[in-house]
């Protein structure tokens, strides 16, 4: 993975830099417009990253000790972390092989008296199925992990529209990026506005606001003990730029990924894909090693050795020191797709020599013959 950044966004963080308004303010607001319209939500909600929002989110709906949050283990640490912070209990539930996300059943199985909320992921952008998960919960709040899917659709629409608030990571490993970010969007204005409140220290006047209301004296309040995840204007500018690029980083991507899919179908070899009704931004491109295969960290060295940077597959937050003895139902798939898939190198620039070469290296480090000369 590589960022697609470029003279435009320097050019905008320097703007930023220049206006000396640096923390949040006036880029921050008119990007959390711009996305938030990008995704068709009626609000967004900047933050430090999405791990800052995934909290924010648990935390307006109320989770606290005692009560558990339904997330995938299968997934960046950051969803199962966020429920920690609330100090309540993430229970994990397994994934569909086919797409890495939740479904209606694994979400069931693992349901009790205590479950408050359920995160969803759309893992590496490939799109949950929010409809069926929502129709499945009678009424439980759905909260979307959205980091990685900027730029996929379902059912023709955005992702990060159907559950109550959709939250957004603009790390450089997705790909949008603010250098470090997030977003939380949603429909609910209650929602939105005490999230904006909660991310200022509770302020209940923006300083931006107080700023802007020049020969007024505006004082603020605190209302409760609250946090600072405040995104600042210097990282919205490029946020902004970045949004206007999104959609041809997303084309770019998902020709990559097609031609993968080309190349490694005739070998035997299944891939990560869009599923029905919805298109994946392919944030991240996993192919499945075959049983014969090597474990795949020899895969790993082989390729590495090779001059290819693969990656293991998505992780498994219950397979983590961090969630040692953390109870939880068995996750077969999860604990499949985490230590037999790979993830190949995917950017903006990759040629097709360069995507050649990844394909030969897999293949004679799996022993397959390879239909690239
Ligand atoms: C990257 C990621 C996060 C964390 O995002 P940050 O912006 O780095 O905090 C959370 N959840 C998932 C699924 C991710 O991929």
């Amino acid at each position: 993975m590589k960022p697609t950044l470029g003279e435009e966004e320097a050019q905008a963080v320097a703007e930023a830099v220049r206006s000396g308004w640096v923390a949040q303010g006036p880029r921050v607001a008119e990007f959390e417009k711009a996305f938030a319209a990008s995704v068709g939500a009626d609000h967004g909600v900047a933050t430090s990253n999405c791990t800052t929002a995934l909290h924010l989110c648990l935390y307006v709906l109320g989770v606290g000790p005692g009560d558990e949050v339904i997330v995938p283990s299968f997934s960046f640490i950051a969803t199962a972390n966020a429920v920690r912070y609330c100090g309540a209990t993430p229970v994990f539930a397994d994934v569909s092989a086919e797409t890495g996300n939740l479904t209606p059943e694994t979400v069931a199985a693992v349901r009790t008296d205590a479950t408050k909320a359920v995160l969803v992921v759309h893992q590496g952008g490939v799109p949950a199925d929010i409809p069926a998960l929502k129709a499945s919960l009678g009424g439980l709040p759905l909260v979307e992990d959205a980091a990685c899917a900027a730029g996929s659709t379902l059912n023709g629409a955005p992702t990060g529209r159907g559950a109550l608030m959709a939250a957004w990571s603009f790390h450089p490993r997705k790909l949008l990026t603010t250098g470090e970010g997030g977003m939380i969007t949603t429909d609910d204005e209650e929602l939105a506005a005490r999230m904006r409140r909660l991310r200022e220290h509770g302020m209940s006047v923006s300083a931006a606001d107080r700023h802007a209301a020049a020969g007024k004296a505006i004082v603020e309040s605190y209302g409760e003990t609250a946090f600072n995840y405040r995104m600042t204007d210097i990282q919205a500018a490029m946020g902004l730029v970045q949004l206007r690029k999104l959609p041809g980083i997303v084309a770019r991507r998902r020709e990559i990924a097609a031609r993968y899919r080309e190349l490694l179908a005739p070998m035997g070899l299944r891939t990560v894909r869009d599923p029905e009704g919805a298109t994946s931004n392919f944030q991240s491109f996993w192919v499945e090693l075959p049983d014969a295969a090597p474990p795949v960290g020899d895969v790993l060295a082989a390729l590495a050795e090779a001059g290819v940077s693969a990656r293991r597959g998505i992780m498994a937050a219950h397979t983590e020191p961090a969630y040692a003895g953390h109870p939880h139902a068995p996750l077969p798939v999860t604990e499949h797709l985490t230590t037999r898939t790979l993830i190949l190198p995917v950017h903006h620039e990759l040629t097709e020599a360069e995507q050649d070469t990844v394909v030969a290296a897999l293949a004679a480090a799996i022993g397959l013959q390879t239909a690239v000369h």
